[in-house]
């Protein structure tokens, strides 16, 4: 199996990404963002304890976050491998998700975070804003909220897979083909190991 995190703040990319290296390297994709909206649009208890959370730019509690994971990677145990995109988000998810993959004997081969200045972000951002229909992506004042609870409680994560060894920076600006190409040297890398 090759289990990946793809890492950064919000707007480095990691969607995009992930769409290509899930074909190239017929990996799942697992985007805690996407399975919250999807609970939201459900109308289930879990979507309506997020929703609140999501619109104001905040993280939703690592306990609901970690059972939500917990059960994808549990119905999934016939994929190749994972990317985990916007996951794990605090060093507790980290610690959870390292114990969850050792249960099938299992581990994270590596992290490859996409590095973008502010500014940058801010206006991918508000451009996504304009046809996501995600309320989260189109008010200044929620993305400045999302990328301070990124520098906060998630920034801290990379320095979790740097202690081993596992850690892969890549410059995420740039054309989407010249960034995937660096992101694929980094993961056979990993795959290599
Ligand atoms: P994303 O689509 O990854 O930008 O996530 C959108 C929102 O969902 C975030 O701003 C958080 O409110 C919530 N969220 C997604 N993933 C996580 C996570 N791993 N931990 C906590 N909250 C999360």
């Amino acid at each position: 199996m090759l289990n990946i995190v793809l890492f950064g703040p919000p707007g480095a990319g990691k969607g995009t990404q992930s769409e290509l290296l899930v074909k190239k390297y017929q990996l799942l994709h697992l985007s805690t963002g996407d399975i919250l909206r999807g609970e939201v649009k459900a109308g289930t208890a879990l979507g309506t304890t997020a929703k609140s959370l999501m619109d104001a730019g905040k993280l939703v509690p690592d306990e609901l976050i970690i059972g939500m994971v917990e059960n994808k990677v549990k119905d999934n145990q016939r994929a190749e491998g994972f990317i985990f995109d916007g996951f794990p988000r605090t060093v507790a998810q980290a610690e959870a998700l390292d114990e969850m993959l050792s249960k099938y004997q299992d581990g994270i081969n590596g992290m490859v975070s996409l590095e973008v200045p502010k500014d940058e972000l801010v206006q991918r951002l508000l451009k996504r804003g304009e046809t996501s229909g995600r309320a989260d992506d189109q008010d200044p004042n929620i993305i400045e909220q999302r990328i301070n609870e990124y520098n906060d409680k998630t920034a801290p994560v990379a320095d979790y897979y740097r202690k081993q060894h596992k850690f892969f920076g890549i410059e995420g600006v740039g054309s989407i083909e010249e960034i995937n190409e660096k992101i694929s040297a980094a993961m056979d890398k990993m795959a290599s190991v």
